[in-house]
């Protein structure tokens, strides 16, 4: 019997309400609020009479503190679930801590102007630290830990797919086939067709940010930064074949490192086509996927959020997606003294997805695991005060749950391996 407030309605939320309203004996009320409330008017008509949760909605602009915090104060949630944008992270997480409400989201903090002087100097000051360029990094949310600690909340971090379930399978993997793991490869394929010339799986503004910026991984305590799209390999993935891969930077990159002892090298692969990239540099090229607002005959505008206004919106690409994801984690490590190697992954079917819940593979790879999320801190489970991911819980109930809420792994010993 529990209350959740949903904040945002777009891909990745549709999925984790609808995957909620099937599991009514954990969420029994769920307030599903976000900036445009009609769009969570329209999810709730579409869900109601199909599911014993207590719909309500609310409009609400994360962006101001106060506007969560009394729409916490009136709704009365047990926990609330961030799923608008990495930019809304900080402010959620303040009026949570206000309010004494345990947080979960699905990626960390991004800071939306990055023109800012003041986040540009923090900024500037981190990459000579530590060595990755990229605009998202777990400092601003660990800086959040004493805090929740002393108002005995728990703030579960990263609660997607990767983010989320990829350190799930290493703690599973630590748990029960390694004493030591020494190298981490998380491999994202999305071997989809939507069938446009270019369109991005979900959010346009926060993919092409993360896919356009330099590469970077972990090996011997330090960071390895790349030019972006410069380390490339090719694999053989389950259900899907052959595909193209190249190296990113990605946020549980960060917490492996710091969690996974003894782990020496920790790499990010995820699959594109030549296509995506040649439209990705192209759009580069004329300044389209620039943050810095410019001024158009009167009018302010920011060239990669107009770029967003003309691609197709990423929940419309369900009816028309075809093929599978296949997602996963290859480890290499020791067990009673003798090297092995195993690979973790799920395959999800984008079709599969749109007619269980009207979403493409990639927001259900998310919406999924935000409802697991959620479920295991409602639940208990994983529920103790302070500010983690998802690597540092028992990872047992979890891993049981992505095989009953639909998406189901697979062991594989021995796999082929990424030199
Ligand atoms: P969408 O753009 O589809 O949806 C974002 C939603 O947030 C929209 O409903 C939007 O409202 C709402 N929103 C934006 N700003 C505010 C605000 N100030 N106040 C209230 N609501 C706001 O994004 P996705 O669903 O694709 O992504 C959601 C999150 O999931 C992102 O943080 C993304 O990074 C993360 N993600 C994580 C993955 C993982 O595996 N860990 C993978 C994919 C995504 P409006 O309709 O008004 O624009």
């Amino acid at each position: 019997m529990s209350r959740l407030l949903v904040i945002g309605c777009g891909g990745v939320a549709s999925v984790a309400i609808h995957k909620c309203c099937q599991v009514s004996e954990v969420f029994t009320e769920l307030c599903i609020a976000s900036r445009t409330k009609s769009k969570c008017d329209a999810l709730r008509k579409e869900l109601e009479g199909k599911t014993a949760t207590e719909l309500t909605t609310a409009q609400v602009d994360a962006d101001h503190v106060e506007e969560v915090i009394a729409l916490i104060e009136s709704y009365k949630p047990d926990a609330v679930l961030n799923v608008a944008l990495p930019y809304q992270d900080l402010t959620i997480m303040d009026a949570c801590l206000e309010t004494k409400v345990p947080y979960i989201d699905t990626a960390n903090y991004e800071c939306e102007n990055t023109d800012d002087p003041e986040w540009r100097a923090i900024y500037e000051e981190r990459c000579k630290r530590l060595g990755f360029t990229a605009y998202f990094d777990y400092s601003w949310q660990w800086a959040y830990r004493e805090k929740y600690e002393k108002a005995g909340i728990t703030a579960l971090l990263g609660s997607g797919f990767d983010p989320g379930v990829t350190s799930v399978f290493t703690a599973y993997a630590l748990k029960h086939y390694f004493d030591e793991i020494h190298n981490i490869d998380i491999l994202d394929c999305n071997g989809g067709d939507h069938g446009y010339p270019f369109a991005t799986n979900f959010n346009p503004e926060i993919n092409l940010r993360e896919v356009s910026a330099p590469g970077s991984y972990w090996e011997n305590g330090k960071w390895v930064e790349t030019k972006p799209m410069e380390i490339k390999r090719e694999y053989d993935f389950a259900q899907v074949g052959k595909k193209d891969m190249y190296l990113l930077h990605h946020e549980e990159i960060e917490a492996l490192a710091a969690n996974i002892p003894g782990v020496k090298r920790i790499r990010f692969f995820m699959t594109f086509g030549q296509s995506y990239l040649t439209h990705m540099k192209c759009f580069e090229n004329i300044g389209l996927l620039s943050t810095t607002p410019i001024n158009y005959e009167g009018k302010e505008i920011v060239p990669i959020q107009f770029l967003k206004a003309l691609l197709p919106d990423p929940a419309s690409l369900g009816p028309r997606t075809v093929g599978k994801t296949n997602i996963g984690c290859i480890f290499t490590g020791i067990k009673d003294g003798k090297e092995k190697s195993i690979y973790i992954y799920n395959v999800c079917d984008h079709q599969e997805c749109y007619r269980e819940v009207g979403s493409q593979a990639i927001s259900y790879t998310t919406g999924v695991p935000a409802m697991i999320g959620a479920m295991m801190v409602l639940k208990g489970l994983w529920n103790k005060p302070g500010v983690f991911t998802t690597d540092e819980f028992d990872p047992d109930p979890f891993m049981e749950a992505l095989n009953q809420y639909g998406l189901p792994w697979v062991v594989e010993e021995n796999p082929v391996l990424v030199d």
